[in-house]
């Protein structure tokens, strides 16, 4: 995984070096579709733009391509289909929306889900917390932006399918906030998402994943507890661990912090599944949060200190050497120290290839639940802290920073 992450934005750069050139070639075949395109990315920055109805009602939703919640009735829940990139079939990708909005003035909430396609129990998470709300009492908005990367959700795929030189895979989570003039469309939806939806519409931001395909984790949370709003919400939270870092340049809460919005990734447990237990925990605490900065009223639940929740600012890898079947020994959550065995390797004889220890003290953050593995597949993660001198960020940072959120 982490070969990957760092073979990517090569090839982008590349990329993008040769679109540039052609773009000004397209613009003059289809000159009114691109200049109207730029003309809305330059509107959907500034505030107070508008909300964009294209006319459309699909499954009894109205279809918005630009939307100020301002524009919204208050004390009504309203549901949307928000236009996104084309398709290569030429109908759009339309993201499902859901806004509460209060009958008093108040902070902007925004939680997302589905920037990767595989990641049910962050979708179902939000939904959870949007049937808790009630409009007529609440102050201010909380907008709901469910299935951000359709065209992988539909295929219960972490990364979005790209026809660009056949079908190759782009993680979206490395492309915000994107480009409505970039070189692929996931690079585009990105950007009409982030300019006319999401930046606009956004004081406080939390973006929920899950782990990925294959990769069991514990509940946790990612993000930068230097931003004291990040540090505020997160605490609220009633689970076991977070891991204290801004992860990787091109992920969304990235995208919200560069520009002013304070924004971090809960990890709701494993991909693919309905994790109802971690999903309580995540709403509970969402319920805190909406609770602190007074959207809702109502007593808190339990928060990161009644769960004891363990903060680390690095996440070490195990990182298979050979293939073959692979036991883990401890479990989730469980502490473990340097030099303890963490895994054991088999080949198809039965005979043991390779063991594995860990090389720090910490905690069971994630391992990998098929049992097979090649050589070069993360194995497992252990939340630890280390020296804030020599800590290490993002995906260029060797194999440290490689965490799949
Ligand atoms: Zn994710």
């Amino acid at each position: 995984m982490s070969a990957e992450y760092t073979d990517i934005p090569d090839r982008r750069n590349f990329m993008i070096g040769s679109i540039a050139a052609a773009g000004a070639a397209a613009a003059l075949v289809a000159g009114a579709e691109v200049a109207n395109a730029q003309q809305k990315s330059a509107a959907g920055g500034s505030s107070g733009s508008g909300t964009v109805y294209t006319g459309e009602v699909l499954q009894g939703k109205q279809v918005v391509s630009q939307l100020d919640v301002a524009d919204l009735e208050p004390g009504k829940t309203h549901s949307l289909y928000f236009q996104g990139v084309q398709a290569p079939g030429g109908q759009h990708w339309y993201v499902s929306v859901v806004v509460a909005k209060g009958i008093r003035p108040g902070k902007r909430f925004t939680l997302t889900s589905g920037v990767h396609g595989d990641e049910m129990s962050s979708i179902r998470t939000v939904q959870a917390v949007m049937e808790k709300l009630d409009p007529t009492q609440m102050s201010g908005t909380v907008m709901a932006v469910l299935d951000i990367a359709r065209p992988a959700v539909e295929s219960m795929q972490r990364r979005w399918p790209n026809s660009g030189r056949g079908i190759d895979l782009i993680d979206l989570n490395r492309e915000w906030p994107g480009n409505e003039n970039g070189a692929s469309a996931a690079s585009r939806h990105a950007g009409i998402l982030f300019n006319r939806l999401l930046k606009p519409n956004s004081d406080l931001a939390i973006d929920f994943h899950t782990g990925t395909t294959g990769l069991e984790i514990a509940a946790f949370i990612i993000g930068d507890r230097s931003i004291p709003d990040v540090k505020t919400m997160s605490d609220l939270y009633p689970i076991g661990q977070m891991w204290d870092d801004a992860a990787y340049p091109g992920v969304l809460h990235n995208a919200f912090v560069d520009e002013g919005i304070p924004c971090f990734t809960p990890e709701v447990g494993a991909a693919r599944t309905l994790d109802r237990e971690m999903i309580a925990l995540f709403v509970e605490g969402t319920m805190n949060v909406l609770k602190h900065y007074d959207v809702i009223g109502g007593s808190m639940g339990r928060t990161a200190a009644d769960a004891g929740m363990v903060i680390g600012n690095g996440a070490a890898p195990i990182i298979a050497t050979h293939g073959g079947l692979v036991e883990y020994l401890p479990k989730l959550d469980e502490e473990v120290k340097a030099g303890q065995k963490i895994a054991v390797q088999r080949n198809m004889f039965g005979e043991v290839v390779a063991e594995y220890t860990s090389a720090v003290n910490g905690k069971m953050s994630a391992y990998r639940t098929d049992a097979t593995s090649e050589p070069g597949n993360i194995l497992a993660f252990i939340l630890f802290n280390q020296p804030s001198s020599t800590t290490q960020h993002g995906p260029h940072a060797d194999s440290e920073s490689s965490y799949p959120e």
